[in-house]
């Protein structure tokens, strides 16, 4: 049988449109959407054949598939519908790593290098033994493990499904050197002590509108939501941090921008000393760290 397949035609005789035909298609599907942008159209269509955005623009005129062009399309709607471009891909870049993500963990903020940020400077102990509580996609697990590869660092979180899709991140860089444990905060580390405590717990309020809006509904709610004023988990953090660090030890702590006076009276209730909050990239206060005396 003759097959009737030619460059701009697939074996059906059907016209396969042209990767810029489809860039254009898909911002025309854009009108009056303005969480999703032309960039994302062609990131998505990169993605989709597997190049990069440069790669793509080199030959506009290349005929895309019907598999690629099917997976364009479906992957173009559920951004429509507001899900984070990083689930779509299956991964986002968190301190020039690759870090795998999938529904079942947040997708890592730049806001939250800052708190990677903040532990190198704070533990100067070569060989530190670290917690992250909550560690999710354990992007600042890896992060400071990749930084410190003397560090013993232990990851916790509650869901066994986000410490699966850590472990595979751990997996893929090839860092080894990390603990995952599956528990509630410090209930899996028994009486360890640590030289750093780090965490990115969920601090959303519950009812606060964002966790209903276009990408958060996405998300884990357990990873986001803190409680009635979002400091249920930090409450839980502050009151037994010191029951888990050594004399001199230090924490740190990511939390919403309108909640560092609170956290900072968490930690000094609790008797932490040089208790001082970082702003983040929009310079609202979003890390706030302390030392513990022992
Ligand atoms: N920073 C996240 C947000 O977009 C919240 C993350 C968290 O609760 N830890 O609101």
């Amino acid at each position: 049988m003759k097959c009737r397949m030619t460059a701009n035609h697939d074996n059906s005789g059907q016209p396969m449109p042209s990767r810029e035909q489809l860039l254009l298609a898909g911002c025309a599907r854009l009108r009056g959407q303005s969480a999703c942008g032309a960039t994302d159209v062609e990131l998505l269509l990169a993605h989709v054949l597997g190049l990069t955005r440069a790669q793509l623009r080199l030959d506009p005129l290349a005929p895309v598939g019907i598999v690629a062009h099917d997976r364009f399309l479906a992957l173009l709607a559920r951004r429509l519908a507001g899900e984070p471009f990083a689930y779509l891909t299956g991964h986002r870049e968190f301190w020039s790593l690759p870090i795998v993500v999938t529904p079942d963990v947040l997708v890592p903020r730049p806001d939250t290098e800052l708190l990677v940020e903040r532990a190198l400077e704070l533990c100067g102990i070569d060989n530190a033994e670290i917690v992250d509580l909550g560690t999710g996609s354990g992007a600042i697990a890896l992060a400071l493990a990749n930084e410190r590869p003397l560090w013993r660092v232990t990851a916790v979180d509650r869901s066994a499904a986000a410490i699966e899709v850590a472990k595979l991140n751990a997996r893929k860089i090839g860092i080894e050197q990390i603990e995952w444990r599956v528990g509630n905060w410090f209930e899996p580390l028994l009486a360890r002590r640590f030289d750093l405590i780090v965490s990115n717990p969920p601090y959303v309020r519950d009812d606060d509108v964002a966790l209903a809006s276009d990408g958060l509904r996405f998300e884990p709610q357990l990873a986001l939501r803190g409680g009635p004023d979002g400091l249920d988990p930090m409450r839980i953090l502050c009151k037994l941090a010191p029951q888990h660090l050594r004399p001199g030890g230090v924490i740190a702590l990511e939390h919403g921008s309108d909640q560092s006076s609170q956290v900072c009276e968490l930690l000094v209730e609790s008797g932490f000393i040089n208790v001082r909050s970082h702003p983040d990239l929009a310079d609202l206060p979003r890390v706030t760290e302390a030392v513990w005396p022992g």
